[in-house]
């Protein structure tokens, strides 16, 4: 976490535009199907594990990682850093009115941190939205449409935007806003997040049939890379 954190920080101050990316086994099996994704992933300053599958997964094919990150704790520790450093914050994504919601939560929660702008996930044209973005220039820009909404639209726009960096975090706004709740410590301390996710949200199930696909694809990656 504070390895990440610290690399986060880095490509604040450096201001390219770079962005993060925190993919959990559904985005990665995604990602072979669809090229463009792929390329959205691999372009990425900073790829996290989001989800236990990913870790798992790393250490059956032999290059480990050291834990998985997920993306709420991430954007919690990296709020803490910037909050004592008066950085700034623009949210983007969600339903109108939730991005507004998380800002004022953050707010309270985060003293010191400044949040520079709030926009709803639903938008047709980029460019009046990017205009906005660029007119405050935050530190950090936190892109949370899904995906892979969020992956294609950063880097697509990352040329055109005035940021320190961008981070896709998914449907994290909804937490931060209070309308959506993470799944309990004792489920996350066993990696149940996305059996949580699938019991309060039912409809993901045929996403959620990408896990065992994930889980096949890594043993036989395993099994076959040699021959
Ligand atoms: N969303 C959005 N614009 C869209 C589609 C989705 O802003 O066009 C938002 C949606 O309201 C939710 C988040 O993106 O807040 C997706 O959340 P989810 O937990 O499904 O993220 P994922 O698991 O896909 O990363």
């Amino acid at each position: 976490m504070d390895e990440a954190v610290g690399k986060a920080l880095e490509l604040m101050e450096q201001r390219s535009a770079a962005y993060v990316v925190t993919p959990n086994p559904e985005i990665v099996m995604l990602c072979r199907e669809n090229p463009s994704l792929s390329r959205a992933v691999e372009n990425a300053a900073m790829v996290l594990p989001d989800g236990i599958g990913i870790v798992k997964g790393a250490r059956i094919l032999g290059t480990p990682l050291k834990q998985k990150l997920p993306v709420i704790d991430f954007a919690q520790e990296l709020f803490s850093h910037m909050a004592i450093h008066g950085m700034t914050l623009f949210l983007l994504g969600a339903k109108p009115g939730v991005a507004e919601k998380a800002a004022a939560n953050l707010s309270a929660r985060f003293e010191g941190l400044k949040i520079v702008g709030t926009n709803d996930g639903y938008f047709e044209d980029s460019a009046p939205l990017i205009e906005k973005i660029n007119s405050v220039s935050p530190d950090l820009l936190l892109v949370c449409l899904g995906a892979p909404k969020q992956e294609l639209w950063m880097y697509e726009n990352a040329h055109l935007l005035s940021v320190g960096l961008m981070a896709g975090l998914g449907g994290s706004l909804d937490v931060f806003a209070g309308i959506a709740e993470r799944a309990p410590e004792s489920w996350r301390k066993l990696g149940l997040e996305w059996l949580y996710r699938l019991k309060e949200e039912p409809s993901r199930a045929k996403r959620m049939t990408n896990l065992p696909k994930f889980g096949f694809a890594v043993i036989c990656r395993r099994m076959f890379r040699n021959k």
